[in-house]
C-alpha cells in the first residue's frame, strides 16, 4: 500500500530540547525522516523558510458540549477541535463527569453520544469520578486498562453535584496507583467556598465581583495543600489543573522540598489577565471561571513557575458560554455558567506574550503547550513531538505576523472574546493531523469525523 507523502522544507524547527532548520519528510500519518536538504520526492512540497515548524500542541483542558448548571457549554466537539486546529492544537484532552449516584461507564457512554464522528481534531478524554465507593473502585482498572482513559479528575469543590470527600480522595487514589494512573484535582476549598458565597449573597453583593471575592487565594492554597499531602501520603502520581496563584504553587514547592514530584498546570488566561476585570460591572462575567483571575503578583509567579520547572502545563479549561447564557447571573453572580473561551488562541497568546515578550524561550514554549502535556498524560512520543515515527501533527508558524483576536473572526462558536482587540505576533499558517492538511491560511480542510480518540497509556513510573 501506498501512502500519501509531504515534504516540509526549510522551516525552523522547534522542539522541547531541540532548534535547527531542517526538511521534514511524511508518509501517511507518520514523520518519516528529518534531516537538511533530504534528497526525497514527494506528493506535495511546502516551502517553510522563515517560518518555525512546531509540534502540534495539545490542550489538555478542555469542556466541549458540557452540560452545566441547566445548559451546555457553546463549543460543539466539532466546533471546539476545529477552532482548536485553527490557533495550532491539534490534540485536545475533555473531561467525562460522573453523576453522583451513576456508574463510571454510564457516563463515558453519555460522552461517547455527543462526541463520537463529530471530531475534526484529535482527542482524549479524563474521566472526573465525582462520587467514589466500592462499585466505582470495579471500574478504574477497567478504563485505564481497556479503554485508554488512565487520568482521573477531582473536585474538592461544588459540593452535592462534582465534590469527593477526602476519604474517598485517599481511596481513589490508592486504587489508581494500584491500577497505572494518576488523579488530577480541582483544587479549591468548596466548604468555605460556599461559606463565603452564601455570605455575599445574603448581604445582597450580587456583581460578578463577588464570584472573585468569593474565592480567595486561600481557598486554593488550603486545598492545593492538602492534596499534594494526600498524594504524598498514598504515593499516588498527582496533578494540579488550572492553578492560578502564588499560595498555592507555594504548597507546591514545599511538597517538592520533601521529594514528591506533582504536576501544576495553569491556564493562558491566569498568566495574561487580572481581577480588575471583575470591576467592569456585569461586563465581568464574560471572565467569571472558578478560580477566578488573580492578581498582578500571581502572574509573575506563575511565569517564574514556568521557568522553573514547577508549572508543567499551559492549558485553557476551554469553557465557553454565550452572551444569552452568561445572562443567567444578571441578578446573582452565582448562577452565572462558569468558564470562558481560549481554545483557538492558546499557543499564539503564548507565543505573543511569552516568547516575543522574554518570558520564555521557545523550547520552553513547545514544552508547556506540546511536549509535557503528551508525556504526563500517556500520549508521547506518538503526540508532543517532532521525531522519527511520531504522529505528523505539525504547525507551521509565522513568527512575525501580526493580528488582531476578535469575536468577529474567531472560530469558537461563541458570541464575544476574552481577548477583544488584543494584538498579537506570531501566526498560525498551516497545521497538520496525523499527516493530512487541517488548516491552510486560515481555512478548515478536515472534515468531522476525521478526529480520533487517542487511547492513552498508563501513567505509572511517571514520578
Ligand atoms: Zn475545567
Amino acid at each position: 500500500m501506498r501512502f500519501m507523502s509531504l515534504l516540509i522544507k526549510n522551516g525552523r524547527i522547534i522542539t522541547a530540547s531541540e532548534d535547527y532548520v531542517a526538511d521534514v519528510f511524511i508518509e501517511g500519518e507518520k514523520i518519516k525522516a528529518i534531516g537538511i536538504g533530504l534528497p526525497i520526492n514527494a506528493d506535495e512540497t511546502i516551502d517553510a523558510t522563515g517560518m518555525f515548524v512546531f509540534p502540534g500542541g495539545i490542550d489538555p483542558h478542555v469542556h466541549l458540549d458540557m452540560p452545566f448548571m441547566g445548559t451546555f457549554s457553546s463549543d460543539t466537539y466539532e466546533t471546539g477541535t476545529r477552532a482548536a486546529l485553527h490557533g495550532g492544537t491539534t490534540t485536545v484532552i475533555d473531561f467525562i463527569l460522573q453523576k453522583q449516584g451513576n456508574s463510571l461507564k454510564a457516563a463515558l457512554e453519555d460522552w461517547r453520544s455527543r462526541s463520537n464522528n463529530n471530531c475534526v481534531g484529535d482527542y482524549s478524554f479524563h474521566m472526573a469520578v465525582t462520587d467514589f465507593n466500592e462499585d466505582t473502585k470495579k471500574e478504574i482498572k477497567h478504563f485505564i486498562e481497556q479503554e485508554g482513559i488512565t487520568s482521573f479528575k477531582t473536585f474538592m469543590a461544588y459540593k452535592g453535584a462534582l465534590m469527593i470527600d477526602d476519604r474517598q480522595m485517599i481511596g481513589l487514589m490508592e486504587e489508581v496507583k494500584k491500577q497505572g494512573g494518576m488523579v488530577t484535582v480541582h483544587a479549591t476549598n468548596g466548604d468555605m467556598i460556599d461559606y463565603l458565597i452564601a455570605k455575599h449573597r445574603g448581604e445582597g453583593k450580587l456583581s460578578p465581583l463577588y464570584h472573585y471575592l468569593s474565592q480567595p487565594e486561600v481557598t486554593e492554597a488550603e486545598a492545593s495543600e492538602r492534596f499534594v499531602d494526600m498524594a504524598n501520603y498514598t504515593g499516588c502520581p498527582g496533578y494540579i489543573v488550572h492553578l492560578t496563584c502564588e499560595g498555592a504553587l507555594n504548597a507546591v514547592r514545599n511538597a517538592t522540598k520533601r521529594n514528591q514530584t506533582v504536576f501544576v498546570e495553569t491556564c493562558i488566561q491566569y498568566l495574561l489577565l487580572d481581577a480588575g476585570l471583575y470591576e467592569k460591572n456585569f461586563d465581568g462575567a464574560k471572565w467569571v471561571m472558578s478560580p477566578p483571575l488573580r492578581e498582578k503578583k500571581d502572574q509573575q509567579t506563575l511565569w517564574a513557575g514556568i521557568n522553573q520547572g514547577l508549572v508543567k502545563v499551559v492549558a485553557t479549561d476551554h469553557c465557553p458560554f454565550n452572551w444569552q447564557q452568561k445572562l443567567m447571573g444578571e441578578k446573582d453572580f452565582s448562577k452565572i455558567p462558569n468558564g470562558h473561551p481560549a481554545i483557538e488562541h492558546r499557543m499564539e497568546l503564548l507565543f505573543s506574550e511569552g516568547v516575543n515578550k522574554g518570558k520564555i524561550t521557545l523550547n520552553k514554549y513547545v514544552e508547556v503547550a506540546c511536549t509535557n502535556p503528551a508525556k504526563i498524560f500517556g500520549m508521547f512520543p506518538k503526540k508532543g513531538t517532532i521525531g522519527i515515527d511520531s504522529d505528523a501533527d505539525i504547525v507551521i508558524f509565522n513568527p512575525s505576523e501580526k493580528h488582531t483576536i476578535s469575536a468577529s473572526s474567531h472560530h469558537m462558536n461563541v458570541d464575544y472574546s476574552g481577548y477583544e482587540g488584543w494584538e498579537v505576533t506570531g501566526k498560525v499558517k498551516t497545521v497538520l493531523l496525523r499527516g493530512k492538511i487541517a488548516i491552510d491560511d486560515n481555512e478548515c480542510k478536515l472534515e468531522k469525523g476525521y478526529g480520533q480518540f487517542i487511547k492513552r497509556s498508563k501513567l505509572s513510573g511517571i514520578i
